[in-house]
């Protein structure tokens, strides 16, 4: 089972292609996508309601059977940290092997995060390479924990896709178009909600 853990502030079609390229590469049955509530690393009172990012999170996923959202992380009180959700769904669905899908930048600095080394022990994970990190910086920093934990992490071979959600939530404040960067129905739900105007 793939995992995709992510803010979703909002989700757009770099995470979907993302999802789907580790589907298939992989030969995984389902993905589960996460939508974090108070990540440790970024600054949640400027992030839309966690309720409102998954919600879009189910509209971006809803045509697909093999896309699965979990509100497991926006039900948890305080900081959420991605160890107790891979403990939780390591209980939940028993002999299953989980894959922990990931952009680059996600990778680079996932030493720290909380009880990393046994993260990457209890799930495989999986990198696509962004715009944001080198692929030098990206190949060294693989190495690196390949060499420390012997364990592996796999960079699936898909193109760049230079899109983010910081980059979205900068259009819409210029009021510019963002049709075609998410599915129509998150973009409806962006206008609807009057997100990410100010
Ligand atoms: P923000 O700009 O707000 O950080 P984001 O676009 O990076 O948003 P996140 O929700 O932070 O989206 O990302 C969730 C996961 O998806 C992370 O592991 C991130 O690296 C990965 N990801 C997001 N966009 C892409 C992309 N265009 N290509 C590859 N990986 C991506
Ligand atoms: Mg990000």
């Amino acid at each position: 089972m793939g995992i995709m853990g992510g803010t979703f502030d909002p989700i757009h079609i770099g995470h979907l292609i993302l999802a789907e390229e580790a589907k298939n590469y992989f030969g995984l049955d389902k993905i589960i996508f996460i939508p974090t509530g108070r990540p440790p690393h970024k600054h949640w009172d400027n992030m839309a309601e966690p309720i409102k990012r998954y919600e879009m999170t189910l509209l971006a996923t809803t045509d697909n059977p093999d896309f699965i959202v979990s509100s497991i992380e926006i039900d948890r009180e305080g900081t959420t940290y991605t160890i107790d959700t891979i403990k939780y769904l390591i209980q939940k669905y028993k002999d299953t092997e989980f894959y922990f899908i990931t952009g680059a930048d996600s990778i680079v600095e996932i030493s720290n995060w909380k009880n990393s080394k046994e993260l990457l022990s209890l799930c495989k994970f999986i990198t696509a390479k962004r715009a944001v990190v080198s692929d030098n910086k990206l190949e060294k920093t693989i190495s690196e924990i390949e060499k420390k934990l012997g364990v592996s992490i796999d960079i699936l071979p898909i193109p760049y896709i230079d899109i983010s959600s910081t980059n979205i939530r900068n259009k819409i404040k210029k009021n510019e178009s963002i049709k075609y960067y998410l599915p129509d129905s998150v973009r409806d739900y962006i206008f609807k909600n009057k997100l990410y105007i100010d």
